[in-house]
């Protein structure tokens, strides 16, 4: 049975950077009218749900946080899953947003409501809340893909995703495979080979990596000395932008990377065979580059092997690789990545005149300024289509979003709308500009397949600029880009 809830003003999906950051910035800018909905029992998004041993961000801590909510005490200068999730629940308190959560509670769909102007947000409860606009935070990157191989479901012994991590699992003296070589399975494989009794790492594709500049950081230093936390954030910031001329500008701009990264496998592989093996035949960038110091000397491990002969078949008890050869397993960990879900992960979306958005979307996930998209007034994106970075932290990002998003709801109290919806010619306009950019950009230019791309080929994930020109670009909303809705 539907019955009426809540009508909140806003309501945010998701919990994460994305849902966190929005709703302290609503909370600063006087709207104390949402709530934020989310599906599991606590905040934190990706940095709750993967857990995998190693887990750590790639971009440097003092980066991947919010610009207004400095940590003087990140203890790494790539910080554990553990204390990143921490910094996010933290949250919750100091900026007074436990009365506006509202764990377990799935959102089914959206539904806009062209008589009201207003949103309808089915729950998996049956309960229906309504508010004028609905932000989705959901991330890009939650659903765990696994790869269609044929006789997996036939495996008799302990199978799980990376992002699923069975820690009653217990790994230690178990013959175990690894099938993927990606940014979780750099950081897990060389967590569990010590304790395996034999791993053996299906690499399909070989990832560039580039030394981790890791280390202890003076946290008495960044706690007592003011400014000083600010400007190594900052320090970090342009330090990570220069690296994005090869991805703003032209892939050519990417040899020192491949120099370094080159350097890198020569230094810590000695065998040419294996050095052969980890050497990618792409231009680096086009796939995420990782960094990892600790990735080639385990595969280098007695009792590790790499297979690069493609996954055949799963049996019961054995891997079958393209050469013929049948690899004992006892576990499976699948580090293959996710879905990627374009920001939006509520099943059924209509906007105005009953529009699906699979049909608004059936060329490709778009959107303007990959925060809104023509036919569904007020809906509001954050990590929506092509806002991700290759380069530098999509906090940096999100920030950005959630700026430009108080901006139109500032438009709307200013004009007394009671929606706006971008112009279809605005949108178009807009995504054909950055398809110009993109086409030759090294995600598409530069030989390889990622989950950048779409089924057609498509970059509908990545911002092809600088991350300074996004953030120019999101300070203000061109009224003419939009039509208000009274
Ligand atoms: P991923 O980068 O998509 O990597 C998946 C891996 O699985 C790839 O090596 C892929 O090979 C392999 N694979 C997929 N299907 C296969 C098959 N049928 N047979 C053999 N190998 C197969 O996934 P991920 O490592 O989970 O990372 C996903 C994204 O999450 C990253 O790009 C990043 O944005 C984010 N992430 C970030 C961090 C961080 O520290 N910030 C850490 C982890 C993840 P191919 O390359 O050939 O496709």
């Amino acid at each position: 049975m539907t019955t009426r809830g809540d009508t909140p003003a806003i309501t945010i999906i998701g919990s994460g950077f994305s849902g966190l950051g929005m709703a302290i910035k609503l909370k600063e800018a006087g709207f104390h009218d949402f709530v934020i909905v989310e599906k599991s029992s606590d905040v934190g998004g990706t940095w709750r749900e993967n857990t995998y041993p190693g887990c750590a961000c790639d971009v440097p801590s003092h980066l991947y946080s919010f610009s207004f909510h400095l940590n003087p005490h990140w203890s790494r200068m790539f910080s554990p899953q553990e204390e990143i999730w921490d910094y996010l629940r933290s949250c919750i308190d100091t900026y007074g947003l436990r009365p506006h959560l509202r764990f377990n509670t799935a959102v089914t769909a959206l539904a806009y409501d062209d008589t009201a102007r207003e949103w309808r947000i089915s729950l998996a409860s049956g309960e229906t809340l309504t508010s004028k606009a609905v932000v989705t935070a959901a991330g890009a990157l939650h659903i765990p893909k696994f790869p269609k191989i044929p006789g997996r479901e036939r495996f008799q012994g302990t199978a799980f995703h990376s992002a699923q991590w069975d820690h009653t699992a217990d790994l230690a003296e178990r013959r175990v495979a690894v099938i993927g070589t990606g940014a979780s399975a750099v950081q897990f494989i060389p967590r569990i080979a010590p304790q395996a009794a034999s791993l053996t790492v299906f690499q399909r594709t070989p990832p560039w990596i580039h030394p981790k500049p890791d280390g202890d950081l003076p946290q008495r230093l960044f706690a007592t000395v003011p400014g000083a936390a600010r400007l190594f954030r900052n320090a970090i910031y342009w330090a990570l932008e220069s690296r994005g001329a090869g991805f703003a500008v032209d892939p050519r701009l990417m040899a020192p990377q491949e120099r370094l990264a080159r350097r890198h496998l020569a230094r810590q592989v000695a065998d040419p065979d294996l050095r052969a093996e980890l050497t990618p035949d792409y231009t680096i960038g086009c796939k995420r580059i990782l960094i990892s110091n600790d990735f080639y000397p385990a595969l280098q491990r007695d009792n590790v092997s790499l297979v690069t002969d493609p996954v055949a078949e799963i049996r019961e008890r054995t891997i079958v690789d393209a050469a013929g050869r049948e690899h004992e397993v006892d576990a499976i960990v699948y580090g293959t990545g996710f879905t990627v879900t374009g920001g939006l992960s509520v099943p059924h979306v209509t906007g105005r005149g009953g529009l699906r958005i699979q049909e608004a979307w059936k060329n490709g996930v778009e959107a303007y300024l990959g925060v809104t998209t023509s036919g569904f007034p007020n809906l509001f994106f954050l990590l929506g289509p092509n806002t991700g970075l290759g380069h530098n932290s999509v906090v940096f990002m999100i920030e950005a979003q959630v700026h430009y998003i108080l901006e139109c709801l500032r438009l709307l109290s200013k004009t007394k709308a009671r929606g706006l919806d971008v112009l279809r010619s605005a949108q178009d306009d807009y995504n054909r500009r950055l398809r110009q950019r993109l086409d030759h950009a090294v995600w598409s230019a530069g030989g390889c397949r990622s989950w950048y791309l779409d089924r057609s080929g498509v970059n509908r994930s990545l911002w092809p600029g600088f991350s300074f020109e996004y953030w120019a670009r999101t300070r203000t909303v061109k009224p003419s880009a939009y039509e208000l809705i009274y």
